[in-house]
C-alpha cells in the first residue's frame, strides 16, 4: 500500500522488515551454541570412558608384590618375565599370569639380586625387557595429566570461538577490537578505481593520500595536516570504501572499529579500547584509524532523557583525548564515517579533530552507470544488456543498492541456469531492490483485494493528474516486503532539489490511497498507516526545515527534543498547526481528483483486480480512455522494456 515517491524510495525503506531471527540469533547466542555444547559434554564423557578403558589396561586384576615375584623366583615356579617400563608381566610354570612393578631406574636383576635372588635362580627365567618404552612409557606416565589438560585447552579454545560467534565480546575485553587491513594483502586492497564517481570526495581525500605516503614533504614545509576527516553521507554510498582506498592508496594499514560497537559494553570498556587502538595504530604510523558509523557514540553529549549513556560519553572523551594529544608530527590520520552529520557533538567537529568534511551524495545518472559497471567486471553479461538504461531507471539508488541490483541480476540468471545476465534480469532486479521479494504465497481475500487494488488506483490516478507528481510506471496488488500492493512512480531525472509544489503534489499523490479506501468503503483501514508516517514526516520537514510554510516564513526551526528546545511551546504548536493545514489541504485535493475522475479509479482498480500487475503501457491506455493526459517524457525512447521505477 505504499506510495513512493522517486527520490524517497530510501525512506521507504523501513517497510521492508528487518530479518528478525538473525538478531534473535546474535541476541541469544544462537541455538548452535547449546548444541555445540552438548557435542563437547559427549566428547568429554567419550574421553573419560577411554581414559577409564586405558586404566583397566594399565592395571589388569591379578597384581602382585615384588617380594612375592621374587620369591617365587627362588622357588622356580616362574617360567618367563617381561619387563614393560615399570611393569612386570609374570608367566608361572602353571601357565597363569600376574602383574607387578618395579622401580624404573632400576634393572630387574638387580631390583631381585636386592630381594635375596640369586643369578643362577635367575638364569632359569626368561627375560624379556620389551623396547616399548619410549612413547608408551611417556604415554602411561602423562596420560592421567595430559588428558584432562588437553580436554580444557580444547573446551577453552571451542568456547571462546562460540562466543566470539554469537557476538559476546567477554573474551577480549579492554582489548581493541579493531579489525586491520595489512596494506601487503593484495586480495582486501581497495582502491579509488573500485569507488566510481565521488570525484570530489575523492580530490579531497588525495591529499591524505599523499600526506600518508610522503609526510616529511609536508612536515618539512611546516603544513598541518588534519588530524580528522569525517565522511558523510547517507547509508551505502561508499564510505567505508573510500576510507579503505585511501589506506590502499597510500599502502599504510588500516584500522576499523564501528561506533556501534561501543554501545552496548560495559562502562569504561569503550574508553581503554580506544586507547588500546590509538596506541597500536601509532606503533604502525604511518597509519588510517577508521571509525566507522560515529554517530552512535558521537551523539550530542548531555541531550537525551537521563543523562544519556555514560559509556559512550566516555568512549567519546577518549577519542577527543587521543586526538588532542597528537604530536604534530604523529603520521596517524583518523578518518570517521556518519549518515547523521545533524546528530554529531559539535566538539567532535572542532579544529584539530574532525575539522575537515568530505560530503558524498548519492550517485547520479552518469556514476550510476560506472558504478554498475564497476560490479559488472566479474560477471558475464549478455549482448542486451545496457547499463546506461538500468543506470536511467535508478534514480536515488546508493551504492550499495546498486551492488545488490547487479547480484540479483546473477542470481536470477543462476537459478534460471544460464550462463549470461540478461537486460531482462536487471531490470526486475531494480524492483526487487527496492521493494524486496515478491510474496506470492500471501493471498488476499476478495475483499482486500478489492480494498488494495482501489487503495493504489487511488495513488496512480491522483500521481497522473497532478502535475508535479512523478508518472507511475507500475502498479501491482502482489505484496512485496511488508507492502500489500504498490504503486512504482519514476521522476523524468535525478532530483537534487526538490520545490514546494513537488512536496504538495506528492502529499495529496501519496493520501490518494487513503482517501480512495475512505470514498469507496466510507471506511479506512490500517493499510495506509505507513503512508501516513511518511507524509506527516514530510510535512513536518517542510514547515520546520525547508521553511515551505508562508505562515511562518522561512525559518529553520530544526527538532526540539527534551533539553534542547530551540524555539518555544507557542511556536511548536504553530508548526503543529501549519503540518495539520498542509496535510488537511492535500487530502482534499486528492479527495477532488478522485471524485472528478471516478470512472478512471474504478477502471483502473478493476484492471488491477483481474492482472495484479499494471504496466506503464496498459495504464496510460486506460487514462486516455478516460480522457486524462499521460505525462511525456521528452525523447522518450520506445525501445526500452517497460520501466521500473518509485513505489507508491
Ligand atoms: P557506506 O559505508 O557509505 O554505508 P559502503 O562503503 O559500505 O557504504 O558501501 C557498500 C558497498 O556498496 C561497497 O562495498 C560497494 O560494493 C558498493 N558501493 C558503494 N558506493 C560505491 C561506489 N561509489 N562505487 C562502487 N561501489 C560502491
Ligand atoms: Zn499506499
Ligand atoms: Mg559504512
Amino acid at each position: 500500500m505504499p506510495v513512493v515517491p522517486p527520490q524517497k524510495s530510501k525512506k521507504k525503506k523501513p517497510t521492508v522488515p528487518l530479518p528478525a531471527p538473525r538478531n534473535l540469533r546474535t541476541a541469544l547466542g544462537g541455538p548452535s551454541f547449546f548444541g555445540n555444547l552438548i557435542t563437547t559434554i559427549l566428547i568429554f564423557l567419550v574421553l573419560m570412558s577411554v581414559y577409564s578403558l586405558v586404566e583397566s589396561f594399565i592395571q589388569p586384576t591379578n597384581e602382585i608384590p615384588l617380594s612375592t615375584v621374587a620369591a617365587d623366583v627362588a622357588a622356580g615356579k616362574i617360567n618367563s618375565i617381561t619387563v614393560n617400563g615399570d611393569g612386570l608381566n609374570i608367566v608361572f610354570t602353571d601357565k597363569s599370569t600376574a602383574t607387578s612393578r618395579k622401580d624404573v631406574a632400576a634393572g630387574l636383576p638387580e631390583t631381585l639380586a636386592t630381594y635375596g635372588v640369586t643369578p643362577a635362580e635367575l638364569s632359569k627365567v626368561s627375560l624379556t625387557v620389551q623396547g616399548q618404552s619410549g612413547f608408551q612409557f611417556w604415554f602411561i606416565t602423562l596420560a592421567p595429566i595430559l588428558i584432562p589438560l588437553l580436554f580444557f585447552v580444547f573446551l577453552f579454545w571451542f568456547l571462546s570461538r562460540q562466543v566470539k560467534g554469537a557476538g559476546m565480546q567477554a573474551f577480549s575485553f579492554g582489548q581493541s577490537k579493531a579489525r586491520i587491513t595489512d596494506p601487503a594483502d593484495s586480495s582486501q586492497r581497495v582502491t579509488f578505481a573500485d569507488i566510481a564517481g565521488a570525484r570530489e570526495a575523492k580530490e579531497e581525500l588525495l591529499e591524505i593520500v599523499d600526506f600518508l605516503k610522503n609526510p616529511k614533504k609536508f612536515l618539512d614545509i611546516g603544513a598541518r595536516i588534519p588530524k580528522g576527516i569525517i565522511l558523510m553521507g547517507a547509508p551505502g554510498t561508499g564510505k567505508t570504501l573510500l576510507a579503505r582506498a585511501v589506506a590502499g592508496e597510500a599502502g599504510v594499514p588500516f584500522f576499523s572499529i564501528s561506533g556501534s560497537e561501543f554501545v552496548e559494553m560495559f562502562v569504561g570498556v569503550g574508553a581503554s579500547r580506544v586507547r588500546d587502538l590509538f596506541q597500536l595504530a601509532k606503533k604502525a604510523a604511518p597509519a588510517i584509524i577508521f571509525v566507522d558509523e560515529i554517530d552512535a557514540v558521537g551523539r550530542v553529549r548531555g541531550a537525551g532523557v537521563g543523562g544519556g549513556n555514560d559509556e559512550r560519553e566516555q568512549t567519546l572523551n577518549q577519542i577527543l583525548v587521543e586526538m588532542d594529544g597528537f604530536e604534530p608530527a604523529e603520521k596517524v590520520v583518523v578518518m570517521a564515517a556518519t549518515n547523521r552529520p545533524d546528530v554529531l557533538d559539535p566538539a567532535l567537529l572542532r579544529p584539530g579533530r574532525f575539522d575537515r568534511r568530505v560530503t558524498i551524495d548519492l550517485p547520479d545518472r552518469r556514476d550510476r552507470e560506472e558504478i554498475l559497471n564497476i560490479h559488472a567486471r566479474q560477471k558475464p553479461l549478455g549482448p542486451d544488456v545496457v547499463l546506461s538504461v538500468i543506470a536511467e531507471r535508478t534514480p536515488g539508488f546508493s551504492g550499495a543498492e546498486l551492488y545488490s541490483l547487479m547480484n540479483e541480476g546473477a542470481i536470477l540468471a543462476a537459478r534460471e541456469n544460464r550462463k549470461e545476465i540478461t537486460q531482462y534480469d536487471l531490470i526486475r532486479s531494480i524492483e526487487k531492490v527496492m521493494l524486496g521479494p515478491e510474496r506470492k504465497s500471501h493471498l488476499l481475500s476478495k475483499k482486500e483485494k478489492e480494498l488494495t487494488a482501489y487503495h493504489e488506483a487511488g495513488h496512480a490516478l491522483v500521481s497522473s493528474v497532478l502535475t508535479y507528481a512523478d508518472p507511475v510506471h507500475k502498479i501491482s496488488i502482489i505484496s512485496r516486503g511488508r507492502a500489500a500492493g504498490y504503486t512504482l512512480k519514476l521522476p523524468f531525472e535525478d532530483k537534487k532539489m526538490q520545490s514546494r509544489k513537488q512536496f504538495f503534489d506528492d502529499i495529496a499523490a501519496t493520501l490518494g490511497g487513503y482517501v480512495a479506501e475512505e470514498m469507496l468503503f466510507d471506511d479506512v483501514t490500517t493499510g495506509p498507516s505507513n503512508d501516513l508516517a511518511v507524509i506527516t514526516a514530510l510535512a513536518r520537514s517542510m514547515v520546520a526545515r525547508f521553511g515551505m510554510s508562508e505562515k511562518l516564513g522561512p525559518i529553520a526551526f530544526g527538532e526540539r527534543q527534551l533539553g534542547n528546545e530551540p524555539y518555544s511551546e507557542q511556536v511548536a504548536s504553530q508548526i503543529d498547526a501549519e503540518v495539520t493545514r498542509i496535510i488537511v489541504e492535500a487530502k482534499e485535493r486528492a479527495k477532488k481528483v478522485i471524485s472528478e475522475h471516478r470512472n478512471a479509479l474504478d477502471a483502473i482498480a478493476k484492471e488491477l483486480i483481474e492482472k495484479e500487475t499494471v504496466e506503464r503501457s496498459e495504464f496510460e491506455k486506460i487514462l486516455i480512455a478516460n480522457g486524462i493526459l499521460p505525462k511525456k517524457r521528452e525523447e522518450e525512447d520506445a525501445s526500452i522494456v517497460p520501466p521500473a521505477g518509485d513505489i507508491v
